[in-house]
């Protein structure tokens, strides 16, 4: 397989997509896109004009905040990774907090929202050579990719793992709420009407629960190998 490729990832908050993006990616020499980021951006627009209140949203208002909604991906100065920009401004970090998680799957609901999120995904990775990760690349975004991996792991693997994370970034939160957190947005993903979380008939799955990083690109490497040879 000379081409370059699309690949894509979906599976369950938590559950150690980005960090086997990154590494494909790297190992690839292809642009990894978080599509994830995109809708937490999304939703820092909606909670910053106040489109939230007490779980419910403003749907009528979506139009205008869409409209003047721009996300962008850009290397972050000094660094080889890029940085989520929500109209010209680097919202990174803020995108990565317990507020944003607590409200990202009720915006992510919204068939609106959806709509321009899918089109700019499938605008920037227009130049294949991509790996993508979210929660319906393999089924809405990019039917066709190359390659599709739907990732799993134990609910409370998940919850460890995100927890050290979070508290590795100084942010003050229990184990507990983190694992609230994902079992509450795993809910709300699946179960949605538009483009829910499912794993594709095509995916291949993979339960990282007791692989580290390492383990996981060996079993990508020995997919690459199957896949040129057949
Ligand atoms: O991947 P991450 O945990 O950052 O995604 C945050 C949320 O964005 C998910 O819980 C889900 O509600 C939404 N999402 C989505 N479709 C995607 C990627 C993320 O609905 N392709």
């Amino acid at each position: 397989m000379g081409d370059k490729l699309i690949i894509a990832i979906d599976g369950r908050s938590s559950c150690g997509k980005s960090t086997f993006a990154r590494a494909i990616a790297a190992r690839m020499n292809y642009i990894y896109i978080d599509s994830g980021a995109m809708y937490r951006a999304v939703t820092l627009a909606c909670m910053e004009n106040k489109l939230l209140h007490g779980g419910i949203m403003n749907e009528q208002a979506l139009p205008q905040l869409l409209e003047y909604v721009r996300i962008s991906f850009r290397k972050r100065p000094g660094s080889a990774e890029t940085g989520t920009f929500l109209n010209g401004v680097n919202v990174e970090q803020k995108i990565r907090s317990i507020d944003i998680a607590s409200n990202v799957s009720l915006v992510s609901k919204s068939a609106m929202v959806r709509k321009k999120m899918v089109a700019l995904q499938r605008e920037v990775g227009n130049n294949k050579g991509i790996v993508m990760d979210g929660r319906d690349i393999g089924t809405v975004v990019f039917p066709d990719a190359d390659i599709k991996i739907f990732l799993t792991a134990e609910t409370d693997i998940r919850a460890h793992r995100r927890h050290k994370e979070l508290v590795e970034k100084g942010y003050k939160v229990s184990l507990e709420k983190i694992r609230d957190n994902i079992t509450g947005r795993d809910r709300i993903d699946e179960t949605r009407e538009e483009s829910p979380l499912k794993k594709a008939p095509d995916a291949i799955i993979l339960d990282n629960s007791f692989m580290t990083p390492q383990d996981q690109m060996i079993w990508f490497e020995d997919l690459l190998a199957k896949i040129n040879t057949t």
